[in-house]
């Protein structure tokens, strides 16, 4: 690290809004207190001063449309199981629970769902989730569930159907959080104009310094920051920067021709097909060039300069990516980021908002 600025705040609440780490801990032989591989373990959370984290039960769209309930539900028996029972994290619900977990001197832990398709259509499996303390729910991933439209795919009900109206609706009075990340523009636009809460988008970048689909235009960033609604810059070098996306789109075919190899006469067993997936993701999703922090935080700056300092903070995406920035390669590595933040001119008070504050605002308003 270079030389320590005056205006780094030592004591820093810092908060990420979605890892995919609990879908590595399925794998008997990976253990959470320290990893050969990964971005998040214990002992990097301690030495990065990671203080509280939204972990996602990410379930890959070959689930649906009728095996995901089962697959999210092993994922959050995992969480108990790596996590919670040996005492290295507290599940919480709400920012006093999450307080009284930071004062134990443990890890924070959020839950959410990742994507819409878990729910497999039904409002009373989603009230089922949310009974078990899941606070949150990406309306999509990369596909199109049945009810509303991904950014990955082409449109399907133009937003939200009918049930993803009512799905949105009852998310608002279950105090659930509805997250956008991986939603079309589209279904932005419904979920704005059919509820009157907060909203996120916990791991998206600005469209306009990376213009692809699954990044925010700049009129609903302003939407989601006038709603009071929270934006977690993603570390993923593909989202961050628009010639990595073009370098990538050109191994697509490759990708699609390994993709039918592969599945040949399997595409019937989703944990055969996801862990194929993840493979060929590890191999063909990864371009040539290289980012450093400093594009992560044009990213910030752009997000804070349309919608304020109040509405940006933290998604990572660790171990949901597969590749990151050269100086922020895990968990370990978010003083790079503080500390780049000072270096940029964010005060002692923006880089607090930034880092996590701004987070754990956001959340308070679905304390109940
Ligand atoms: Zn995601």
């Amino acid at each position: 690290m270079k030389t320590q600025n005056k205006k780094f705040p030592q004591d820093l609440l810092i908060f990420d809004a979605h890892c995919d780490t609990v879908h590595d801990l399925v794998d008997p032989s990976i253990d959470f207190r320290k990893r050969k591989q990964g971005h998040v373990d214990l002992e990097k959370i301690q030495k990065g001063g990671l203080k509280a984290q939204i972990f996602a039960l990410y379930v890959n769209p070959v689930y649906a449309p009728h095996r995901s309930i089962k697959k999210a539900l092993l994922l959050y028996h995992t969480l108990e199981k790596k996590i919670f029972s040996p005492g290295y994290g507290i599940k919480v619900t709400s920012t006093a629970e999450m307080d009284s977990a930071l004062q134990k001197n443990k890890l924070a832990c959020w839950l959410s769902l990742e994507g819409g398709h878990i729910i497999e259509n039904s409002i009373e499996i989603l009230e089922f989730f949310s009974s078990l303390g899941i606070r949150s729910m990406t309306l999509t991933h990369m596909k199109n569930t049945g009810w509303a439209d991904s950014s990955g795919d082409s449109p399907r009900w133009d937003g939200l159907n009918a049930l993803g109206k009512k799905i949105v609706a009852r998310m608002q009075e279950l105090h659930m959080i509805i997250d956008v990340s991986h939603a079309s523009d589209k279904t932005v636009e419904d979920v704005l104009d059919v509820t009157s809460t907060p909203f996120m988008a916990s791991h998206s970048n600005a469209r306009t310094l990376c213009d692809i689909p699954r990044n925010l235009p700049d009129d609903l960033i302003k939407e989601i920051a006038a709603r009071k609604g929270y934006i977690g810059v993603n570390f993923f070098p593909v989202f961050l920067k628009k010639t990595i996306f073009d370098q990538v789109s050109k191994n697509v075919e490759k990708y699609e021709q390994k993709h039918q190899e592969i599945l040949q006469g399997k595409a019937d067993d989703p944990d055969f097909v996801s862990k194929a997936e993840s493979e060929l993701f590890q191999k063909y999703v990864k371009g040539s060039d290289t980012v450093d922090v400093n594009v992560v935080i044009d990213h910030i700056d752009h997000i804070s300069d349309i919608g304020g300092i109040d509405c940006v903070g933290l998604g990572s995406d660790f171990d949901g990516i597969n590749s990151t920035p050269s100086d922020l390669t895990d968990v370990s590595c978010y003083p790079v980021l503080a500390e780049g933040l000072a270096l940029r001119g964010y005060s002692a008070k923006e880089i607090q908002k930034i880092m996590g504050l701004n987070l754990f605002h956001f959340l308070k308003q679905f304390d109940p």
